[in-house]
């Protein structure tokens, strides 16, 4: 009986240790294509602003002298791209420290006093109102507070880029979590595109997100961001009706 009992139980784990394997296999090959894409895509988002700075510096070449007024147009654009690529840049070496697992530093943060100050220093520059509103006076958390403003950066930038009326932030603080959610009343998204805007790169309007400035980068920066922080990002939104971004961190 014991000897049965032992070779049914070492078949087992050689079933377990080959599950395991076959399973991390498949992790690896799903990163390596992963990377792969995200190669590929970086390549041609620098491409295209490379490509249009070649056409205005030869546009200058060529009618700069006889025609200076494409001087001016022409240096606007350039720097236009130019300031687009320095930011896709810096997003995706933040995105490589991220994946690395390392560039964050924790430390004890009101995250009340932190939303206040946050919306409190953006408000004027956005020219929009953000209503707050909480259910407690403070609460510390440990957090890379840079890194956590950033987050809420670019969920309150993308609130503005993709609505017009209000936006509300509100803090809550429940049993393990503190909860942070940032609502827009705009356009909303659609169920298939709520699954992908938190990849790389991904917009559901590539041409609008480029004239705003947007990188596809944003929510795939604040997600790794807010992971690192063993928490979560989600997203509820109904077409036509706006958007609701939730930061669940532990507290
Ligand atoms: P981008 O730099 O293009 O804003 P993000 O990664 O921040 O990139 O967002 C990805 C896409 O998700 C955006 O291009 C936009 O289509 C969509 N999106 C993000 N936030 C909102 C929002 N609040 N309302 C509607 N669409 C949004």
């Amino acid at each position: 009986w014991q000897l049965i009992e032992f070779d049914s139980k070492t078949n087992d784990e050689i079933a377990q240790l080959g599950a395991t394997y076959n399973e991390m296999n498949e992790r690896i090959k799903e990163n390596f294509l992963k990377q792969k894409q995200f190669v590929s895509n970086a390549s041609h988002e620098l491409k295209t602003p490379i490509a249009i700075i070649k056409s205005y510096a030869q546009l200058i070449k060529r009618q700069g002298k006889v025609n200076p007024e494409v001087i001016e147009e022409s240096v606007e654009a350039i720097d236009f791209e130019i300031n687009r690529m320095t930011q896709l840049i810096q997003q995706m070496l933040l995105l490589a420290t991220l994946d690395r697992g390392d560039g964050l530093t924790y430390q004890l943060v009101d995250i009340v006093k932190m939303c206040r100050d946050t919306i409190r220093s953006i408000a004027t520059a956005f020219e929009r109102k953000i209503q707050f509103e909480t259910n407690i006076e403070e609460i510390e958390v440990t957090i890379d507070i840079e890194k956590i403003n950033q987050v809420l950066y670019i969920l309150l930038d993308n609130a503005r880029k993709y609505s017009d009326g209000l936006i509300e932030l509100t803090v809550e603080n429940l049993p393990n979590h503190v909860k942070i959610d940032i609502r827009d009343h705009g356009e909303g998204i659609s169920q298939a595109d709520q699954e992908k805007i938190f990849d790389r790169f991904y917009r559901v309007d590539h041409g609008r997100s480029r004239e705003t400035g947007g990188t596809g980068l944003g929510l795939a920066i604040a997600k790794e961001i807010v992971l690192a922080h063993g928490g979560s990002l989600t997203i509820s939104s109904e077409e036509g009706k706006g958007s609701i971004f939730t930061i669940m961190i532990p507290n």
